[in-house]
């Protein structure tokens, strides 16, 4: 008689307490009852397979994405008693792992979903007993998800197949489109959801546009010693951005997929060994290293997705001390996004585009940045939260619809084909050659910008990218996007929120 699952969560896993959801979920699974269990990152999403594939009968089988990983949980299941094995490429003891499943001689069982989904491996669990299916990641079942593979798709037919035994779909990341297409393809019930607190009150959100990015990268190191990531999106951004962090007293390290495996383990090890450590990575680095008191993580680009972020920011602070998460955008990031659409799959460019605009809305809000992103994840969170930038020092924000009208004006009536520069000059009646040889001092839009406007030309035509009102050729040149017709109607404004950089700047200027 399996012992119950307070017992088991003693006594096999050495906790005192369930954690948040997991208790609901481990119930639920125990009574056969299908669930989608939506868990930040962190959250402790395998104990609720591991001990309900101890508390009930037959083996669990844990559908998920990639061998290391597998092999990663594998290795701490084993630690903990679990009898556990997987059928992978990498592994050459099938005919034993085989033979173990159909004695019910094994507790949990991984294998990825294109192995799941074949017909051999469907005959062979109609030889065992199967207690549990567990799918790991399962917003990779979706389109709408950042991580589609088609593979996921398969799975349906053998879930099915054994419709007594109950499934659990585990995800840390699926906005509210994703989750209701993970319980339709994977066959949940809407009553199956279960979804915890995403909220990680001890980390400091700050979102700022690049304006120095070493200068602002500099003022997060100096105002937090302890050690920090700093995501990068490309490996020569990573090995460029250490370099010139070099000679600021802290030791600094590059980390990306293009080094040495051996150069990599190093500097992780060292990463994590170190109080003061800042290692400059691309997205690679952190997934699966648990370093619980890095203090601050800095974004020096657009993450992929609002899920992205909240992972990889997630990544500071884990000891629950305070910590800081600062991205820093600019608005061709958003134009290369944009750009990076057009070579996805038409089905999947929707959710692209979906991605981007809550990128577009979390970056330019005035309003506070965690009730934004904890919507996203489908709460209801109070307006404000004390610790983000919007509300610790709130932005002034100033109408900026007719300045957006008369830039987009004079990007029209210029040919579509000049960079910002020179549209500036134009809208503010500086004379220079290459306005006199075009002529454009004598087009109505010269010289209509002036004074304090002037300062909210650039701001503006960043939120035209963002808001894809504005895109810019292959040569910088600026040209109108699908939403540029809009905003020259009046039937979309623009409330610009100044960056405290640029407040900075603008008294500057004024006083002067
Ligand atoms: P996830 O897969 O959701 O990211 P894990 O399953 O890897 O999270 O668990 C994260 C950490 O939390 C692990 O170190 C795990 O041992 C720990 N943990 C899980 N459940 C509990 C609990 N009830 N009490 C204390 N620690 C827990
Ligand atoms: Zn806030």
């Amino acid at each position: 008689m399996p012992a119950d699952p307070a017992t088991l969560l003693h006594d096999i896993f050495g906790f005192e307490r369930f954690r948040g959801v997991q208790e609901q979920v481990v119930t639920r699974i125990i009574a056969g009852r299908n669930t989608l269990a939506i868990m930040p990152t962190g959250a402790g999403k395998s104990l609720c397979y591991q001990l309900p594939a101890m508390a009930m009968e037959g083996c669990c089988i844990v559908i998920s994405p990639l061998i290391a990983l597998m092999h990663d949980q594998l290795r701490s299941a084993r630690a903990l008693g679990i009898r556990a094995a997987s059928l992978t490429s990498a592994d050459a003891d099938w005919r034993e792992t085989q033979d173990r499943l159909v004695a019910g001689e094994l507790d949990l069982l991984y294998v990825a979903p294109e192995r799941a989904s074949g017909a051999g491996f469907r005959s062979l669990l109609e030889r065992a007993r199967i207690g549990l299916f567990a799918i790991d990641e399962a917003h990779c079942v979706s389109e709408w998800g950042h991580d589609f593979r088609p593979d996921y798709r398969l799975l349906r037919p053998l879930l099915d197949s054994f419709a007594d035994v109950p499934r659990l779909a585990l995800t840390a990341t699926a906005d509210e489109h994703t989750r209701q297409d993970i319980l339709v393809q994977l066959g949940i019930e809407a009553e199956g959801l279960v979804i915890s607190g995403f909220d990680r009150p001890n980390i400091r959100y700050a979102i700022q546009p690049r304006d120095g990015l070493m200068r602002q990268i500099g003022a997060v190191m100096d105002a937090h010693p302890g050690p920090g990531i700093i995501y990068a999106q490309t490996r020569a951004a990573t090995e460029k951005i250490a370099e010139s962090l070099k000679g600021r007293g802290r030791p600094v390290l590059p980390y990306h997929a293009g080094l040495p495996p051996d150069v990599r383990a190093a500097n992780q090890a060292a990463f994590i060994a170190s109080e003061d450590m800042v290692m400059v990575a691309t997205v690679a680095f952190g997934m699966g290293i648990d370093k619980p008191d890095v203090r601050f993580v800095v974004h020096a680009g657009l993450p992929k997705s609002i899920e992205s972020y909240y992972q990889e920011s997630g990544r500071a602070g884990r000891d629950g001390d305070p910590a800081v998460a600062t991205l820093l955008w600019g608005a061709e990031d958003f134009v290369r996004a944009r750009q990076r659409i057009t070579e996805v799959d038409p089905e999947r460019q929707k959710g692209e585009r979906a991605r981007i605009a809550a990128l577009g809305a979390l970056v330019e809000t005035g309003a506070c940045r965690r009730a934004v992103l904890l919507r996203h994840f489908g709460e209801d969170p109070p307006p404000t939260c004390g610790n983000c930038d919007n509300c610790l020092a709130p932005p002034p924000s100033v109408d900026a619809t007719t300045t957006a009208q008369k830039l987009l004006s004079a990007v029209y009536r210029t040919g579509q084909s000049f960079g910002l520069g020179h549209i500036e000059a134009v809208l503010t009646g500086k004379p220079n050659d290459k306005i006199a040889q075009r002529g454009h001092d004598r087009l109505s839009v010269y010289g209509i910008v002036e004074g304090e406007e002037t300062a909210l030309l650039k701001p503006v035509a960043r939120a035209l990218m963002v808001r894809d009102a504005l895109e810019t050729n292959e040569h910088g040149g600026l040209q109108f996007g699908p939403a540029a017709r809009a905003f020259l109607r009046g039937e979309e404004k623009i409330a610009l929120v100044l960056p405290p950089a640029r407040q900075r700047r603008g008294k500057r200027n004024g006083e002067a």
